[in-house]
């Protein structure tokens, strides 16, 4: 018997709604909140009578902090799984704190207005101090450790693919001593459209327009947006641009798994895309700073948001495969080891079986085997973590029941 109150009803909520449906024996209860009521009644709708999941909906507005704990109280629910937005983050934690209940989400945290005086202040610090430019960083929220522990209550961040599966992949690897890491994020997908993102667009673009980085022998090197390319011959695919962008996780397997020399992540993107979204940043419509429009205060990529295709409106569309994986080079016993291990999705699959396309599928599907970890104790311990810091063996026996089989590869291409 567990109760889950899952916070946002977007494309990957949809996902991990339905993966918990299909998993009733853990999930025996789940509340859907956001604050159009309307889009959880919808995911209800969709699923009611077809599981013996419980499902009831709520209208909660994340940021609004006593409304979101006189939720928790009158739900009572055994974890809140975000599956909002990274700018709730520190919002629904300290509501978990203070109602005393477990936590996960799928993403780690950014502020939603990057031009508040008191976060730049910081953040410009980090900046100088670490090396890297990203605006989003683990540390707001590993400073709730502290915390977490002495409630006694565990955190898990990034439960999604990546962040997520490729850490649960790190810590499966570790064992075999590998040296450098390369996560290699490729979407073969075709939706149709000129242009859309697979996900909130706000979050998506801001990653993808920002400096990249990469993690060498103990510190960040932080390079232009889009300076590093490279082509893969993707399984299932085929040969692919893919460019060297930031991404949460190298921040967490480089403190977690210190002996690993080199941690990159690269992103598959069509030179469309790219093209589209340069054009975008020259006239300013990627911009997060409020401008004056015939009286109305507007954020261009709010507004921007407004224009693209919804991205859970893609699945019926969207044809093609994603491969996502970590590849692995080291040393044992004398020998060079390689070792790539890897899921391919396929998009149309993903749409029969939940309605959603497979950037959200694989966000929410190890959304929800996250949250069935906390659930079922089997990833439990008091403080504030992220995936690879758990036993990944649970985990990985998951992903091959829960629909995101993995492959391995012990003679993988190389990325120079
Ligand atoms: P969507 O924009 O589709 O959905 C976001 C949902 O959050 C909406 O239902 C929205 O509803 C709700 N929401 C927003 N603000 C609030 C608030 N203040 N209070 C309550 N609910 C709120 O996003 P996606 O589903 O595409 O993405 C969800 C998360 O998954 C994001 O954090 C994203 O970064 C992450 N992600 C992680 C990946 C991974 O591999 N780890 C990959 C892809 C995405 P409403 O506005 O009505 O409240």
């Amino acid at each position: 018997m567990s109760r889950a109150l899952i916070i946002g009803a977007g494309g990957v909520a949809g996902v991990v709604v339905h993966k918990c449906c299909q998993n009733s024996e853990v999930f025996t209860e789940i509340c859907i909140a956001s604050r159009t009521k309307s889009r959880c009644d919808a995911l209800k709708a969709q699923l009611e009578g077809k599981t013996k999941t419980v499902i009831t909906t709520a209208q909660v507005d994340a940021m609004d902090h006593d409304a979101l704990c006189a939720l928790i109280r009158e739900y009572n629910p055994d974890l809140v799984m975000n599956i909002a937005l990274p700018y709730q983050d520190l919002a629904i934690m300290d509501a978990c704190l203070e109602c005393g209940v477990n936590y996960m989400d799928t993403a780690n945290y950014e502020p939603e207005d990057t031009d508040d005086p008191e976060w730049r202040a910081i953040y410009e610090k980090r900046c100088k101090e670490e090396g890297f430019s990203a605006y989003f960083d683990y540390s707001w929220q590993w400073a709730y450790t502290e915390k977490f522990k002495e409630a006694g209550l565990t955190a898990l961040l990034g439960s999604g693919f990546d962040p997520g599966v490729t850490q649960v992949f790190c810590a499966y690897a570790k064992k075999h001593q590998f040296d450098t890491i390369d996560i290699l994020d490729c979407n073969g997908g075709d939706h149709g459209y000129p242009f859309a993102t697979n996900f909130n667009p706000e979050i998506n673009l801001r990653e993808v327009s920002a400096p990249g980085s990469y993690w060498e022998n103990g510190h960040w090197v932080e390079i232009p947006p889009m300076a590093i390319k490279r082509e893969y011959d993707f399984k299932e695919i085929g040969m692919k641009d893919m460019y060297l962008l930031h991404h949460e996780e190298i921040e967490s397997i480089a403190k977690n798994i210190p002996e690993a020399q080199r941690i990159r992540f690269f992103m598959t993107f069509g030179q469309s895309y790219l093209t589209h979204m340069k054009c975008l940043e020259n006239v300013g419509m990627l911009s997060t700073t409020p401008i004056e429009f015939e009286g109305h205060q507007i954020v261009p990529i709010q507004f921007l948001k407004a224009l693209l295709p919804d991205p859970a409106s893609l699945g019926p569309r969207t044809v093609g495969k994603t491969n996502i994986g970590c590849i692995f080079t080291g040393k044992k016993d004398g020998k060079e080891k390689h070792y790539y291990l890897y899921n391919i999705c396929d998009h149309q699959a993903c749409y029969r079986e939940v309605g959603s396309q497979a950037i959200s599928y694989t966000t929410g599907v190890p959304a929800m085997i996250g949250g069935m970890m906390l659930l079922t104790g089997k990833w439990n311990k008091p403080g504030v973590y992220t995936a690879e810091e758990f036993d990944p063996d649970p985990f990985m026996e998951a992903l091959n029941q829960w629909g995101l089989p993995w492959q391995e590869d012990f003679d993988p291409i190389l990325v120079d």
